[in-house]
């Protein structure tokens, strides 16, 4: 079976679809309307459809005709709050909210998978899961995750499970695939700096909050240049720094609030709670108390199984036009590391930089622009991937 052939005929949908919900992008646990498409377009294809799985989040299930392995396809449906500036003619109508990180190009390159497999579901080996999910951008809780409480990956068991980001850094048709930790455990916190407020011209009988949580934020970069391995990956961003209402008063507290990034779960842990301990120690050191708090549920690192990477590699090195490139680790945070958790797999990138075309703004800016020519490629690599890792011989 030629797997681009198969995208190339339905390419047209496929560009339609993307469109589609282009034009009106909804925001993290409100895909009403994409779930709705989602779930008839698979129902046009002869899938069985189970709606309202984990919220907002559509599981289509196709049964092969010859036995074989459970393979999950996922696809992320949220939109960002982002006012559209891009130039294409398909441009957002929905007002603050867009497409502007590429899900709907997920959405309608899976859909295009599973048109193509359930044409060809005679030659098709064990059963194939197509996971549509709600908020990828939400952080904490996300989407994944209550898919998983709902049972998506069980009955059956998913053996392997696949997934794939559009990315404004690579050239259009590349494939960035990289074997173990791919992208970060984001994880977010926050300090509340306590201190006792008073006037402005007598700082002596206060306990100055904003003047300590400056002396925190400094410290905060020590624990990536003195207290972590400095071969492990580790970033922290305190981007929220909120406190007083004039200039003479001094306050009763500073909130501060930022994100970690690491890249395996030793550094993780260690990073927290060298955290928490500067922020108290420096807090304690000029007579303040401060509360520190992290996000719970926070996405955890997005781990490929190394061997599935490896054949997925050979896999998706068949498809005419795709250009498989190893992709360095990124600190950005992915749900789909929740999947992975539940069976090996690999999360990969599909580049659409096309400087002649315009697609140069990254992931998540108001002019994010897509090469819609990769998307049959996208298309024909999910769709490959489960044909070849549903067949109980495996890839060869
Ligand atoms: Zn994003
Ligand atoms: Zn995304």
């Amino acid at each position: 079976m030629d797997f681009l052939e198969e995208a190339k005929r339905i390419e047209p949908e496929i560009i339609k679809t993307r469109r589609t919900l282009h034009q009106r992008p909804e925001l993290a646990y409100h895909e009403v309307e994409t779930a709705k498409l989602v779930a008839e377009k698979l129902e046009s294809y002869g899938i069985s459809v189970k709606r309202g799985v984990g919220g907002t989040g559509v599981l289509g299930t196709l049964k092969g005709a010859k036995p074989g392995r459970v393979v999950a396809l996922r696809a992320d449906m949220d939109g960002l709050p982002v006012q559209e500036k891009s130039d294409v003619e398909f441009r957002s109508k929905a007002d603050g909210v867009m497409h502007a990180c590429g899900h709907d190009t997920h959405v309608a390159m899976l859909l295009g998978a599973a048109r193509i497999l359930a044409e060809n579901k005679s030659q098709v080996s064990g059963t194939v899961k197509f996971m549509f999910q709600p908020a990828e951008e939400n952080g904490g809780r996300g989407g994944a995750l209550p898919m998983i409480e709902d049972g998506v990956m069980k009955d059956p068991k998913v053996d392997y499970v696949f997934g794939l980001h559009i990315s404004s850094t690579r050239k259009s048709g590349e494939v960035g695939l990289r074997e173990g930790a791919m992208m970060a455990a984001p994880d977010t916190f926050k300090v509340r700096v306590v201190g006792r407020g008073g006037h402005g011209s007598a700082p002596h009988q206060t306990i100055d909050p904003v003047y300590v949580a400056a002396h925190v934020i400094l410290a905060l970069q020590g624990v990536s240049s003195r207290m972590i391995n400095p071969v492990r990956p580790f970033v922290i961003s305190v981007g929220s720094v909120h406190s007083g209402t004039k200039e003479n008063i001094i306050p009763d507290v500073a909130m501060l609030e930022g994100t970690i990034r690491t890249m395996d779960e030793g550094t993780r842990k260690l990073a927290k709670k060298k955290v928490e301990q500067v922020a108290k120690g420096v807090c304690k050191t000029f007579g303040a108390t401060a509360e520190v708090e992290f996000e719970q549920d926070a996405y955890p690192v997005t781990v490929n199984d190394p061997k599935a990477t490896q054949k997925a590699a050979r896999v998706l090195k068949k498809i005419p036009g795709v250009r498989i490139k190893t992709n360095e680790p990124v600190l950005g945070g992915e749900d789909f590391s929740r999947f992975l958790q539940k069976a090996p797999g690999t999360f990969y990138f599909l580049g659409t930089a096309n400087p002649a075309k315009g697609c140069v703004h990254p992931n998540h800016s108001s002019r994010f622009k897509v090469d819609e020519d990769v998307l049959k490629l996208g298309s024909a690599s999910l769709a490959l991937l489960a044909f070849e890792f549903g067949n109980p011989k495996g890839p060869s």
